[in-house]
């Protein structure tokens, strides 16, 4: 029962695990924000850009067409005309996340978006080299 378990062990040390291999690599980033009044407000806004490497403005229309709220991006911060709570925040930014960043093929995050034409626009991976078209 000893070798069995040791042998099973080492069958899954050698399993490559998308899940760790990402987890090393790139790490979710988090809004920090505060409410005040009826507005939202992101104070990291370009910290987080910065991070998954995408324009403070496609985030920002991103934001504002999910939540359908107007939205202004003011220095490093974005403001948001309406109070939004943390889960839906987090769900939408991991949703830009899965769909603007990270490669379907491979999952990492190191991609860069290619206008192929008038809105069309490539996710390339420069990891991998997947192309994938989005919408
Ligand atoms: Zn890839």
């Amino acid at each position: 029962m000893k070798d069995y378990d040791a042998l099973l062990e080492r069958a899954y040390a050698n399993m490559p695990s998308l899940e760790e291999g990402e987890g090393e690599r790139f790490e979710m980033p988090v809004f920090d924000f505060f409410v005040e009044g009826n507005k939202t407000i992101i104070k990291n806004f370009k910290t987080v850009c910065d991070r998954i490497r995408r324009s403070p403005q496609m985030l920002a229309k991103f934001l504002s067409k999910e939540l359908a709220v107007p939205v202004e991006i003011v220095g490093d911060r974005l403001i948001l005309q309406r109070r939004i709570v943390k889960e839906v925040l987090d769900k939408k930014l991991e949703e830009f996340v899965k769909r603007y960043v990270i490669c379907s093929q491979c999952k990492r995050p190191d991609t860069r978006i290619e206008e192929v034409a008038h809105r069309l626009k490539n996710l390339v991976c420069e990891a991998c080299g997947a192309r994938t078209a989005l919408r």
